[in-house]
């Protein structure tokens, strides 16, 4: 599926194949244009599934992009996928991918948002109250217009685990009807945990067409992942990873991870259409766009991942495996405090540490009263320690720390 010829590119590029055969009559109209105004360079590029979208090996999450001006940059270096969410920024990113898409041909571009339920507990992966189509569609439907567009190419129902919340009648309902009023071509999960479970869910359902996983060179179970993904891949669902450097970051100092090496070792899963990085400045994106013209990994890339596959130094990547909530006394949603902690320190991202942590529902921090901390992490991490240190962060104003 790997090809560098221009010429193939080009003819079946993202309007070539889905514009003409999967493109729903209503929608053919919005997307009749077929020049694209900034030609793509030549860029491997990998099919996603049924879709039949070929997409560049590098797409782009853009939780970290803080200028529009950077997202048409990306777009004119060949980036053709892009991924937001309701909650980064709460909204305020889907209007600056919108700023930076603005004016391009609409099928020259292909976009995603995740938009999350309401009423979810993310420790359990189930509803704690009734889910409501409606209230679903509506937030959908904001994001468009946040966007500023008629319709995305994907919605994604995010923290997807658990087959009950998956397959739910009132969730694959609302997707179907937003794919049917023509708001979304294609919709799918993006799940950070329980992963295999909603993998297989989804391939069963006939309804989703594509799933953003979290996947690298540390994932736990990475023989029953590889086996969910390909049982998914074959249900023509097309697979994009994220998380894709385990949180490159060290706690303390060390080498600096070869995230090349890190990248190219997801990309030599064939199941995996397209790597979604958080990219943030024109050297990363610039650095991804080189990797992926050889994906074969030298003897040092081998070694570099090998010896990081080794450290035993915690990063600052949490796997959301959720070991540590039956061990907590409080029942604590330790995981999402973890997440917050690494897009804090991690990704030096205030907003979405802030709104992560809004998130959980918790009136006062129990981990200030317990004497003892017993929990065995999977990641090794002091997790009394880090749940102490970005708890502060509840203390900032809002308005202090949204962009
Ligand atoms: S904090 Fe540790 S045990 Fe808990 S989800 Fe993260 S890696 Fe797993
Ligand atoms: S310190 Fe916090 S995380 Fe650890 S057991 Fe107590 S409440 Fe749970």
């Amino acid at each position: 599926m790997e090809n560098n010829n221009r010429r193939q590119f080009l003819k079946k590029s993202i309007i070539g194949v889905s514009g003409a055969v999967l493109m729903p009559a209503h929608l053919n109209s919005v997307t009749k244009v077929e020049v694209i105004n900034t030609a793509p360079p030549e860029l491997p590029f990998r099919t996603l599934g049924k879709t039949g979208i070929n997409t560049p090996l590098i797409s782009m999450g853009t939780s970290e992009a803080s200028a529009a001006g950077f997202i048409r940059a990306a777009y004119e270096a060949g980036i053709k996928l892009f991924f937001s969410a309701t909650y980064y920024g709460e909204g305020n990113n889907e209007k600056l991918v919108g700023e930076g898409l603005k004016g391009l041909p609409r099928a020259s571009f292909v976009v995603g948002t995740a938009v999350p339920p309401d009423g979810l507990d993310n420790r359990t992966g189930k509803f704690i109250k009734p889910f409501d189509p409606q209230a679903y569609i509506k937030k959908a439907e904001d994001s468009l217009k946040r966007f500023g567009i008629d319709y995305v190419d994907f919605f994604l129902f995010p923290y997807a685990g658990k087959k009950e919340m998956v397959l739910n009648e009132g969730v694959l309902k609302a997707l179907e009807q937003l794919k049917k009023q023509g708001k979304t071509r294609f919709v799918g999960i993006a799940s950070h945990s329980d992963t295999e479970e909603a993998l297989l869910a989804a391939a069963d359902s006939g309804t989703y067409d594509l799933a953003m996983i979290a996947y690298n060179y540390k994932t736990i179970n990475k023989e029953s992942l590889n086996s969910a993904v390909e049982k998914a891949t074959k249900a023509g669902i097309g697979i994009v990873a994220m998380k894709t450097t385990a949180g490159a970051t060290r706690e303390k100092s060390g080498p600096p991870l070869n995230t090349d090496a890190a990248l190219k070792w997801v990309l030599q899963n064939k199941n995996i259409s397209s790597i979604v990085s958080g990219m943030s400045s024109l050297e990363e994106l610039q650095k991804n766009l080189a990797m992926i013209q050889n994906l074969k990994m030298s003897e040092q890339e081998m070694k570099d991942l090998k010896l990081a596959s080794l450290d035993m130094q915690p990063t600052l990547y949490c796997h959301q495996c959720k070991k540590c909530i039956p061990q907590c006394p409080h029942n604590l949603d330790i995981p999402a405090f973890m997440r917050s902690y690494m897009y804090a320190y991690g990704y030096k991202n205030i907003s979405q540490a802030w709104h992560t942590l809004s998130g959980i529902d918790l009136a006062e921090n129990p981990c200030e009263k317990c004497t003892t901390c017993n929990i065995n992490c999977t990641a090794g991490f002091d997790v009394k320690g880090k749940i102490l240190d970005i708890s502060r962060l509840r203390n900032v104003p809002k308005d202090f720390v949204m962009t």
